[in-house]
């Protein structure tokens, strides 16, 4: 509750890195705590990462080293200034209006999960701004669990260490991480949602632009010599498949392609797409279909030209983490003996697990209990953060059994 009251906002439209200085706010705040608490090497870099280590007890050292990662930042959708944090203990299943905005209601119709949590104690904002759980929750247990380890020399456990990343919200999570200094061999974000969900499955994806260059002149000269390049762009879009191909017609391992904004004048059109898919060869498929019906429409236009730029964004973390499926096999177990059913989801999005796996650490997406994200209904359930922490003590058991 004290962490989503430090806004750390990220700014999309940000050159700089952190894209919001007030990101290091936080950043100082959990280094003090860790120093506090004897992590004597936690430390902030220049660019907002905050690292630190749990050293193996005595015989453990030979234990792979876990990182467990979370982010700071909170989503650009909605504001992250002033959060006032409420404590509802022992939900009772009623609707949530939210003091500060008495339209902003909470109910379990609209948020089934809630209705799980009857009788936990629930964690919402007040009704002007997000909570800040995505992914301040993590961050929370992540702390929560660096306690535990640092007062009880008795549990044993091998190397631990820690990340704070900050604009995970704006996709540069993972762009200044240092993995020499991380020097980590497998990690796990704790950054997931309902009690059980574990991810480690995300979309392969890239991005595509296209430019359409027509011919331009001035109209009242234009006959036979104009060609509108906002009328072949709107030519384009319409050609493309209209019952598949698109985030509102797919689900589950399906893919789509999809146009994301258009943008332009007469003389030169840009059309942005984002193409998804779990299997990475499919992404291959995709854009050559998608150029030859661009081809074939510009054909049409005398004169008329076309760029097609593809750039890859981020790829399925499950090609690297199949050649080691123990990552994902340990947390299942883990969540098992802590008594909680575990859930794999398949993610039709990314998460900053999706880069750090291809960078080198394998990196599940595990719960935290953070609901109704990037939303004035977001909430958090107290005794799920509990559990993810319970799950986070497990896992560094199972670690130096398997070893
Ligand atoms: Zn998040």
């Amino acid at each position: 509750m004290n962490y989503v009251t430090i806004d750390t906002e990220a700014d999309p439209n940000s050159v700089t890195f952190p894209s919001t200085m007030k990101q290091k706010d936080l950043g100082k705040l959990l280094v003090k705590e860790l120093l506090d608490i004897g992590i004597e090497d936690a430390e902030m870099d220049e660019w907002g990462y905050v690292y630190a280590t749990i050293h193996a007890t005595k015989g453990s050292e030979n234990v792979p080293v876990v990182c467990f990662c979370a982010h700071m930042d909170t989503a650009p959708d909605c504001s992250g200034k002033d959060v006032k944090p409420i404590l509802h203990k022992n939900y009772d299943g009623n609707p949530i209006t939210l003091p500060d905005d008495s339209t902003q209601i909470i109910t379990t119709d609209r948020h089934p999960y809630l209705k799980e949590k009857i009788g936990d104690d629930v964690i919402t904002a007040s009704g002007l701004t997000l909570l800040g759980a995505d992914d301040k929750a993590g961050v929370a247990c992540i702390m929560d669990y660096a306690n535990f380890m640092m007062n009880n020399p008795g549990f044993e456990h091998g190397k631990v260490r820690i990340l704070f990343t900050p604009d995970e919200e704006v996709g540069r999570g993972v762009d200044h991480i240092d993995m020499d200094r991380l020097n980590a061999d497998y990690g796990y974000t704790l950054d997931g949602g309902t009690l059980g969900s574990i991810e480690d499955e995300s979309f392969s994806a890239d991005a595509v632009e296209i430019t359409i260059h027509g011919i331009s002149a001035h109209p009242g000269y234009a006959k036979n010599k104009l060609v509108n390049a906002i009328k072949v762009a709107a030519d384009f879009v319409d050609q493309l498949p209209k019952k598949s191909w698109s985030p509102e017609t797919t689900s589950g391992r399906e893919g789509f392609v999809h146009p994301t904004s258009v943008s332009g004048i007469m003389e030169k059109m840009t059309v942005s797409f984002i193409i998804r898919d779990h299997d990475t060869s499919k992404l291959a498929e995709y854009e050559s279909q998608l150029k030859k019906i661009l081809d074939e429409t510009v054909a049409k236009y005398p004169g008329v030209n076309s760029d097609f730029k593809v750039k890859e964004q981020y790829r399925n973390m499950k090609e690297v983490i199949k050649d080691v499926p123990f990552v994902t096999d340990n947390a299942i177990e883990a969540m098992k003996r802590a008594g909680i059913e575990p859930n794999p989801v398949i993610i039709r999005g990314g998460t900053d697990g999706s880069r750090l796996s291809f960078m080198g650490l394998p990196c599940p997406n595990l719960f935290t209990g953070e609901m109704g994200i990037h939303s004035k209904h977001e909430y958090v359930s107290v005794q799920d953060m509990q559990k993810a922490v319970k799950t986070m003590a497990h896992l560094t058991v199972i670690w130096k059994e398997n070893v």
